[in-house]
């Protein structure tokens, strides 16, 4: 049934509404697939061997457009009556500045008219290049559909309650396979993905809801109620700044969260260099101070010994233990953490989170923060409580990949998250320029002045295909391009190739200045911080993504002198990508960008909608159009939950057993967070 299910989960993508016809002088560069309706003359076979072809001409009352086949050329060749009225569907391509139609689908008006009223909407199937080379079409997968459902039918069961069916009005699961794949109209269609859709949130949530449940039932928190001398101290002598409003704010809940004996799991988002980390060690005061201790791993060991710099100048003049463990710490070194931790003289332990995951034993762990890492999943945390014998250790998540704030609350369900909405004064704002190619000289010159000024900047390339030969020589070539044009210049490079410790020796050059210019891919989005680099030129910037773009630009900005980021474009831009540049040059908020974000990938673009929904399991709901029923179906699911925590009422048996049966399917739950 498992196997059945997934290939009726194999959803069409889009419907053709096959009552509608188009006319040959509509066709333009967005048309997909048509319909057109008219006569079939001038059959012709030719070429030779590979490039043998057979051509038609196809004419309405308004045009003609040609019609190709490659294959099949036999069984096309007198297929063809002169004078008959033919229905042909397809999509137009440009080829030689006209339009034709490659192996469009041909149908004699009668036939068409007869099954016309069956089936007006005709499905169409995404097909991947491997599909296609099985010369597995549209059409074929949606009669594989039609003979499945005729086998299952009668043999898919219900998985959610009467009582919510009913009060949804939501259409039977069955019927909805049916409908989905042969809609008989728009109605029924919408009815048939609302259901779907439906199941899809609805299970993501109660799922969600229930790890949240069951943590806060079951898991004492390390109990860390006063604020004590090391907090307080700090605070009078050693803050250097003040604190903007934000980060007091999310301090508070911080304070709150690990004093109320519950064990604390929160998100914090903050954009690039609005201060996260002072957070982070605040919060390790508090535990410090209630005898705990605590750890901030960072994804990179440059991350991590930034935040071991930063972190003891932070506390410089206190009586506090704070190591730092990476890669590189030698064996004498480790010795002496493991030593420290066991016994509890260790107060903070620094480093990248490999290492303190697998190595490391605390004696009382209260508080882990986990930076840079949204993806550090459920399965990883779980694995640090058990470090506790007693109680389950505080967890503060850290990114600074903002998502809009409604779906940080739905996705990140089983967390609580904050917003550092506000950066500290005295940032000047980044000036972002859109520049086409061939302007490429005038930003040469700019960032000349630059360099000579003592400045420092970053050329990205992005990650052409997905081989990574051709990656490498992308960047290669602009490394020799770059290193050609600024001659007098140290230039670094840091690309995928290369192994960590490579990478992050290259990058400690760029940081301590010993070279100039950085030439990468994008590895280099992840928190590092040279605050002397201020300018950031992105290559090809209409091919990145947004959430890409805005990570990019936040490497520069965080010293005193003026920053820039040039977006450098072809002049050939889609809609899309037009509108991504725009957004970066119009605003530097996280949180507006992210929104775009998401209004940008619609359900027409069929890999956004993938990357957004493909991570939780949905194959048919999407993130973005569907926002409002996700919502609805989060306030569904807690109310089951509200009234039956544990599921354990008769008529919610039905929602137990598909939470089994999907458990260690597809969904990756360790990717929630
Ligand atoms: P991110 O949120 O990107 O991790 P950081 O914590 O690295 O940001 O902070 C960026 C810079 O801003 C650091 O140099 C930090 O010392 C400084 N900073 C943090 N909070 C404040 C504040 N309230 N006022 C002024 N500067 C601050
Ligand atoms: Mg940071």
């Amino acid at each position: 049934m498992h196997s059945f299910g997934s290939m009726l989960q194999y959803y069409p993508f889009r419907y053709v509404d096959r009552s509608k016809f188009y006319k040959v002088r509509d066709i333009n560069s967005l048309s997909a697939y048509i319909q057109l309706r008219g006569f079939i003359s001038n059959v012709n076979e030719i070429g030779e061997g590979r490039k043998r072809r057979l051509t038609a001409v196809f004419h309405d009352d308004t045009g003609t457009i040609e019609l190709i086949w490659f294959r099949g050329i036999y069984h096309f060749r007198d297929l063809f009556r002169q004078g008959q009225e033919y229905i042909i569907f397809g999509k137009p391509a440009k080829f030689n500045d006209r339009y034709n139609i490659a192996h469009p689908e041909v149908e004699p008006i009668e036939k068409h008219i007869r099954q016309l009223y069956q089936n007006a909407f005709l499905p169409i199937y995404n097909t991947t290049e491997k599909m296609k080379k099985n010369f597995l079409n549209s059409k074929q997968i949606s009669s594989i559909q039609a003979e499945l459902l005729k086998q299952v039918e009668g043999k898919i069961e219900e998985v959610l309650p009467a009582g919510i069916i009913e009060q949804n009005k939501l259409t039977a699961l069955e019927e909805a396979y049916r409908a989905v794949h042969f809609p008989k109209n728009v109605k029924e269609l919408e009815a048939a993905q609302l259901r779907l859709k439906f199941n899809e949130f609805f299970f993501n949530q109660i799922k969600i809801l229930r790890l949240k449940i069951g943590r806060d039932t079951v898991l004492k928190g390390a109990m860390c109620p006063s604020i004590g001398f090391n907090f307080n101290y700090f605070y009078d002598n050693n803050l250097p700044f003040s604190l903007t409003g934000a980060q007091k704010r999310v301090v508070k809940e911080i304070r709150a969260d690990m004093g109320s004996g519950r064990q604390m799991n929160r998100l914090i988002q903050g954009d690039v260099g609005s201060g996260k980390t002072l957070v982070a060690l605040m919060s390790c005061l508090i535990a410090i101070d209630n005898g705990f201790q605590a750890c901030i791993m960072a994804p990179t060991e440059i991350l991590a010994n930034q935040h071991f710099a930063s972190i003891s100048k932070f506390l410089s003049g206190m009586k506090l233990n704070i190591k730092l463990l990476t890669g590189s710490s030698t064996k004498s070194e480790r010795d002496v953490i493991s030593e420290e931790l066991c016994d509890g003289s260790l107060n903070l332990l620094i480093g990248t989170h490999a290492l303190i995951e697998d190595v490391v034993q605390f004696k009382s762990l209260g508080l882990v923060v986990i930076d840079e890492q949204h993806r550090f999943g459920v399965a990883q945390r779980a694995k640090l409580w058990k470090k506790n014998t007693n109680v389950a250790p505080h967890v503060l998540v850290m990114t600074a990949t903002p998502i809009p704030r409604t779906l940080a609350m739905t996705l990140y369900g089983d967390l609580d998250t904050s917003q550092i909405d506000e950066l500290p004064p005295g940032r000047k704002p980044i000036d972002t320029r859109h520049i086409y190619e061939n302007n490429r000289i005038k930003v040469y010159r700019f960032i000349e002045r630059e360099l000579r000024e003592g400045r420092q900047v970053y050329f990205v390339y992005p990650l052409v295909t997905e081989s990574e030969k051709l990656d490498y020589k992308n960047v290669e070539d602009g490394r020799k391009h770059i290193q050609e044009v600024f001659s007098e210049y140290k230039v670094s490079m840091v690309h995928g190739k290369m192994k960590p410790a490579e990478k992050d020796a290259e990058m400690m050059k760029f940081k301590e200045g010993e070279t100039q210019i950085m030439v990468a891919t994008t590895v280099i989005e992840v928190g590092v911080d040279v605050p002397n680099a201020s300018i950031m030129v992105i290559e090809n910037a209409e091919r990145f993504g947004l959430a890409q773009l805005h990570q990019l630009r936040g490497r520069v900005g965080r010293g005193v002198a003026q920053s820039y980021c040039i977006l450098i474009s072809t002049y050939k831009l889609s809609q899309e990508s037009r509108k991504r540049l725009e957004t970066m040059v119009e605003t530097s908020d996280g949180f507006v960008i992210a929104e775009v974000d998401l209004k940008l990938r619609g359900p027409g673009d069929i890999e956004g909608l993938q990357q957004s929904g493909s991570d939780f399991g949905f194959k048919i709901a999407s993130l973005s159009k569907d926002n409002a029923l996700l919502q609805h179906c989060r306030r569904v699911a807690q109310s089951v939950l509200d009234e039956d925590p544990k599921l354990e009422e008769e008529k919610n048996a039905i929602i137990k057993k598909e939470l089994e049966k999907t458990r260690d399917v597809s969904f990756q739950w360790e990717m929630i967070s």
